[in-house]
């Protein structure tokens, strides 16, 4: 019998719910069990594919071209293992699902409800995934906070799957968030209502993790503990910590994984996270600082990019640098708020964001040129190489003119254009080259240095690509392409004569990047940029 291991949220969002999701997977499957991860969105959207990321942050792609909620990155990154699209389930695809069985026959004449039929199609949904993961435990996390409308069908569809699964085949781990006023008091008050409020809709939470910016006071879970109607030892304390790869370590030492394999009658192994002990060790042991200018158009939130600020704190990990990062907004920049050569010369090297859109991009191309005339490391990640790719055009080819056709559709030089496949798109949702493909990579490239082999699997999110027209033109200018999609599209593209590093990437390598594994072109970025500093 599979297990499942159900994880709500109180009080308010972005307590990191996600990080205690993914923490709980982490210290099962270190006991020895094989886990997987699911989320649950309950908002309306089919997927996070067409949400701005300034409203809910990076869209997370899957090997299968899933463009998913950020949380399935974590999920990987802990569990290191490749989930699918179907483990990020929204109302938008339930509804979806029930509507389409309603208009085919399916009801038989009934009146179609939430309960049943769309609290019975998340259940399927949720074991279908289970089922086809062969997980011995799934960790499922349900988006939103206790009390939200549009999150109660999930709430009812999962107290409905612990009387039918059993009491030890499914845990409840309630997340709230315990402040401290200004008196230096912590407060449980929101943490009491908000389980009361998850019992209100019939679910007894088996543990609950307390969030607060200090460890919880003994007084404080003891109240909690109360309140709830659970023992103290079921009460676990998650303070705010400087870095989300010490929950686990954090949620281990407290008894949680003991716990739970004493509420779910599971063997308790004493979790092995010696490996992952070793990484947040050098993650945080580093001293020598290298400053990473991040240019981009969604930094106010910096979650927008969460994949790739990951990617560049596992790199540094292993090649024992401190990465400091340094946010400029390229519509700042675009408008001459910001000077190029100032960012230049308080930064060690440049990473230009992916992004969509007109607004910021010229910005962007200000400050490639000033790191590339400054021949410091500059790493393009999708739009960014696309960007990298027009700035070179424009100024070592000459060509002024020259232009992505996303961001000018009448440009004379369209040396970024659409890829062949897109002109017959009509709907803008899960559309775009997505997902994991095959990369050739050249010989005698920085991209061989950096993966050593011939073939290797990225995942993308575009639509746009070089324009092959002018492969050539830019070879001549100095670059070279050192990975091939096989349909020869451009996917690495690097300057050959560059002193330092100057790499342009179509795929996101971040998508893949692990604290235990980190990405090769991220710690070969890493690799050079602290060598220019010793
Ligand atoms: N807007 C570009 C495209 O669609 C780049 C997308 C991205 O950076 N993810 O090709």
């Amino acid at each position: 019998m599979p297990k499942y291991v159900f994880v709500t949220g109180g009080v308010l969002s972005g307590l990191g719910k996600g990080v205690v999701t993914a923490s709980t997977g982490l210290l099962l499957k270190s006991m020895g069990y094989s886990v997987t991860a699911i989320k649950i969105d309950p908002y309306v959207n089919v997927d996070a594919g067409t949400m701005n990321p300034y409203m809910h942050g990076e869209v997370f792609v899957t090997e299968d071209g899933g463009e998913t909620d950020l949380d399935l990155g974590h999920y990987e990154r802990f569990l290191n293992t490749e989930l699918t699209r179907k483990h990020n389930i929204t109302t938008g695809q339930i509804y979806r699902i029930v509507i389409e069985k309603e208009r085919k026959g399916d009801y038989l004449g009934k009146c179609v409800q939430v309960i049943p039929h769309v609290t019975d199609e998340i259940k399927s949904r949720i074991r279908e995934v289970v089922k086809e993961s062969h997980a011995d435990i799934s960790v499922i996390e349900i988006g939103g906070t206790v009390g939200d409308i549009e999150g109660l069908p999930f709430l009812e569809a999962v107290r409905q799957m612990r009387i039918e699964e059993g009491l030890t085949n499914t845990f409840f781990v309630h997340v709230a968030l315990a402040p401290i006023i200004q008196t230096g008091e912590q407060k449980t008050k929101p943490v009491q209502h908000s389980v009361n409020e998850l019992r209100r809709i019939g679910i007894q939470p088996d543990a609950i993790v307390v969030r607060s910016p200090k460890p919880l006071e003994n007084e404080a879970r003891s109240k909690i503990a109360l309140y709830s109607n659970l023992p103290g030892n079921a009460v676990f304390s998650n303070p705010d910590t400087d870095i989300i790869y010490r929950v686990p370590l954090i949620l281990g030492d407290e008894g949680y994984a003991k716990y739970l394999s004493i509420k779910l009658d599971l063997d308790f192994r004493e979790p092995d996270l010696s490996q992952w002990e070793a990484f947040v060790n050098k993650l945080t042991s580093s001293t020598k600082e290298i400053r990473i200018a991040m240019v981009g158009k969604y930094t106010k939130l910096h979650d927008s990019y969460i994949s790739i600020i990951e990617a560049l704190k596992h790199a540094s990990a292993w090649e024992g640098v401190k990465p400091v990062l340094k946010w400029f907004e390229a519509t700042e920049i675009e408008r001459g708020a910001v000077n190029p050569e100032g960012i230049v010369h308080s930064s060690d090297a440049a990473v230009i964001l992916p992004g969509f859109g007109k607004r910021g991009s010229e910005g962007k191309i200000k400050t490639i040129k000033a790191f590339r005339e400054a021949n410091k490391p500059v790493l393009g990640i999708c739009f960014g190489m696309q960007l990298m790719v027009v700035e070179a055009t424009r100024n070592l080819l000459g060509l002024n003119k020259a232009n992505s056709k996303e961001l000018d559709p009448q440009t004379p030089h369209p040396v970024i254009d659409l890829l062949p496949s897109q002109y017959s798109v009509k709907h803008l949702g899960g559309t775009m080259r997505l997902g994991s493909y095959p990369i050739k990579i050249v010989k005698g490239t920085k991209a061989w240095e950096m993966y050593g082999k011939e073939v290797v699997r990225e995942r993308h999110r575009h639509r746009y690509e070089v324009n092959p027209k002018y492969v050539d033109a830019l070879e001549k200018a100095g670059f070279r392409v050192s990975g091939w999609s096989p349909e020869r599209y451009v996917e690495f593209i690097e300057l050959r004569d560059y002193p330092t590093l100057y790499f342009g990437s179509q795929p996101h390598p971040e998508f893949r990047s692990r604290p235990l594994q980190p990405s090769p072109i991220y710690s070969y970025f890493i690799r050079i940029v602290s060598q220019t500093r010793s």
